[in-house]
């Protein structure tokens, strides 16, 4: 896995701050420590960071690194011998234990080379306990006799804010416990990620701050001065750590035990939690929670190792900053800045033209990036990207990274505001804008990036699925004015493609077979094809159950449209247009005598589904998510994309996340690829 592999944490700075040979390492290590308090500052207290993580960590790692070389130039005030920061917003108060913060490792070398160094002296191997490292904000709890009475955040580490009528408002965070114990526990406030979508989504209509990530919306709505906006915002809590004061606690001689007791009194604990024999244990877990993290609720940096025997967290101690004992895991960022170098215009098939942001390449979650969507013009000008600016990328799993911010500096006030453009990129049309819709639009029908587009999508797995047929194929066949439109592939001969660069007899009739094969996909897929406004395969999958044939689509009523369930009055007046206009109708008809004509829903195999709803997660060995569920829909049955007490199996396959995590806390039967295959058979 790439991100296991050693990567370099260096190459991510800005050009300036590369040492030279002469640079002197004193200036060096100063110029760190005034970036790295700076950017506490802005984190912690301003809640408004102008670093990536990933920036932050490379210089924090290459200040400890100096620090160890030149131990003369180490002084008490560095950030490596501290943690965090507190403000003045709040009472302060001072911890009656220290908060520590985590070493870091990146790697499956620097986890072996940290668990070597703490089995050394005990000349065994000890046992670990893996746990998600949720992103959020460290607090800790003080309970009196099972009443919670006391709640600070981490702040320094010896002096936090007290906050107690905040947490008050958070459900996770229990006000009474179910036995009358006396206890300090720590846990991670966050905010699911839903929740940060739709507050982020509310400010933006009110013109409120827009929050960057969830771990901000987190801080920013606990540190509220008020109380009764914390409430409103949905905060949860997973605890990880409990300090027992009681003497009838004492017997608890592992941290495992103690989440579990932790649990028993009504906390809530982090169900990914493991207990592991050894380090390989605990880097299987650091590579399965690599990619199921994206599959959670909530956001998650990385996985924190701890020593499972508590005597022995006792005798390994503490550094300056962080415990001996554990070590966190950092995944790949899911965010990092790099320079925006230009935004590129494409005009989509529907005509819409969509900026995307060409950038220096950059690591993110383990991959170079150089491209990420930006959305639309409003967008770009609600944050207020200009060209040359520094932006903040972000990444999540199968999601094409996006622009979330410009990092605070100080040239992009010199550079200029950015201008939505006036006609199309690829025809010089004018653009236009649709009534309710956000977005520019090509005024012409026949823009040639518009057609390409078109014809890519038709094309495509989600469509027609015609294999060899790209958008690079595509391009050379328009240009040589040998396509215009979808219906023009099935006109193509093998001896026109062999015209084309680089394809000879071979790759020809490969290309020919299969855009004639592509003639016999089922209705469903077609009009998936078709690309009409607002109709994706879902729609087209229940608009051919009830029209079974091209003529009866064609000649449905609005009103027969809008009465289907799962199509709403826009979609059903996009459907309705689509076949009175003129061209469309035209296309159509030349599909027909092209001989593309199919009829009837997908071909029912059987009703042995019938009644049933699959869901389906993680990868399947031998087929895709698409194909697993065109064979259940051809069976009688229903897909659906979340788990309820209403879903009749689970199909999964590796790296199931959540949805499996939830079907096993329901009971709903869980499925192996074998199993359905098995079921069909039958
Ligand atoms: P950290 O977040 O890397 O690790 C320590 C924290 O992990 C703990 O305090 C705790 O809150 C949390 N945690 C979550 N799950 C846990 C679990 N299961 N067990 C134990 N702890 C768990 O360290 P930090 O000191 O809170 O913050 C430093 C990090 O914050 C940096 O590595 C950087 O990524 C980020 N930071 C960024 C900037 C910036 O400008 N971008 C500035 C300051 C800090």
């Amino acid at each position: 896995m790439a991100s296991f592999e050693q990567q370099s944490i260096f190459n991510q700075l800005p050009q300036q701050e590369i040492q030279t040979e002469d640079y002197s390492k004193k200036e060096r290590i100063n110029f760190l420590k005034d970036e790295i308090n700076k950017s506490n500052y802005k984190y912690y207290v301003e809640e408004n960071p102008y670093l990536s993580d990933f920036e932050y960590d490379s210089m924090f790692a290459e200040l400890k690194e100096l620090e160890e070389k030149y131990p003369q130039y180490k002084t008490p005030d560095s950030p490596t011998q501290r943690v965090g920061s507190v403000s003045e917003k709040f009472f302060s108060h001072k911890h009656k234990y220290r908060l520590y913060s985590l070493d870091n490792t990146y790697n499956a070398e620097e986890l072996t080379a940290w668990y070597e160094r703490v089995c050394k002296e005990y000349g065994k191997e000890l046992e670990l306990v893996c746990e998600l490292k949720i992103d959020g904000l460290a607090i800790a709890l003080t309970y009196e006799k099972g009443l919670f009475t006391l709640g600070v955040t981490r702040g320094d580490g010896i002096t936090g804010e007290n906050i107690t009528q905040n947490l008050k408002t958070i459900k996770a965070v229990p006000l009474k416990l179910f036995e009358d114990k006396n206890l300090e526990v720590r846990g991670e406030i966050y905010m699911p990620k839903s929740s940060f979508e739709k507050l982020n989504e509310e400010a933006l209509k009110t013109g409120e701050k827009v929050f960057a990530n969830p771990r901000n919306a987190a801080s920013g709505s606990l540190r509220q001065l008020d109380s009764t906006i914390t409430a409103k915002r949905d905060l949860s809590m997973f605890t990880y750590t409990g300090i027992f004061e009681d003497e009838s606690d004492k017997d608890i001689k592992t941290h495992y035990e103690g989440m579990q007791y932790l649990k028993k009194l009504g906390f809530k604990v982090n169900p990914n939690i493991r207990l592991v024999k050894n380090i390989q244990g605990a880097i299987d877990y650091c590579k399965e929670w690599e990619t199921k993290r994206f599959e959670l609720g909530y956001a998650t940096d990385g996985v924190v190792i701890k020593v499972n025997d508590i005597a022995i967290q006792k005798d390994l101690g503490y550094t300056a900053r962080a415990p001996k004992w554990a070590t966190a895991f950092k995944f790949p960022p899911e965010e990092v800045s790099t320079k925006l170098l230009d935004i590129e215009l494409n005009t989509g098939k529907t005509g819409i033209v969509t900026p995307v942001a060409v950038l220096e390449p950059v690591l993110l979650a383990g991959s170079t990036v150089s491209r990420a969507s930006l959305h639309n013009f409003d967008e770009i000008k609600r944050l207020d990207i200009r060209i040359g600016d520094t932006v903040l990328i972000k990444k999540a799993a199968e999601i094409i990274p996006k622009v979330i911010k410009v990092m605070d500096s100080d040239i992009h006030n010199s550079l200029p505001i950015y201008q939505a453009p006036k006609v199309c990129p690829a025809c010089g049309e004018p653009l236009v804008e649709r009534e309710g819709e956000v977005g520019l639009y090509c005024s012409n029908k026949n823009c040639s990036q518009l057609m390409c587009a078109k014809i890519e999508y038709w094309a495509s797995k989600e469509a027609m699925d015609i294999e060899y047929v790209g958008p690079s194929l595509i391009q050379q066949l328009y240009e040589r004015k040998l396509i215009s439109n979808p219906p023009d592939l099935y006109r193509l001969t093998i001896d026109d493609l062999m015209t084309l660069e680089n394809i000879k007899d071979k790759s020809a009739s490969n290309i020919y077979n299969s855009i004639q094969e592509s003639k016999t996909r089922p209705l469903n897929r077609l009009v998936t094809a078709l690309g009409i406004r607002h109709v994706g395969k879902e729609t087209a999958d229940i608009l051919t159950g009830e029209f079974p044939s091209l003529d009866m689509l064609e000649n449905a009523s609005l009103e027969q449209l809008s009465n289907l369930e799962g199509i709403g009055e826009i979609i059903a007046k996009s459907i309705h247009n689509y076949f009175k206009d003129e061209n469309n109708l035209k296309l159509i008809n030349e599909l027909k005598e092209l001989g593309l004509n199919p009829q009837g829903a997908i071909s029912k195999k059987s009703n042995i589904f019938e009644g049933k709803t699959f869901v389906l997660t993680g990868t399947l060995p031998n087929m895709t998510r698409d194909e697993a569920s065109e064979i259940i829909k051809s069976h009688g049955g229903k897909t659906s994309s979340s788990v309820s007490k209403n879903t009749s199996y689970v199909l999964a396959g590796e790296n199931a996340g959540s949805k499996l995590d939830k079907a096993q806390n329901l009971g709903v039967i869980i499925l192996t690829e074998n199993d359905f295959l098995e079921m069909i058979k039958e």
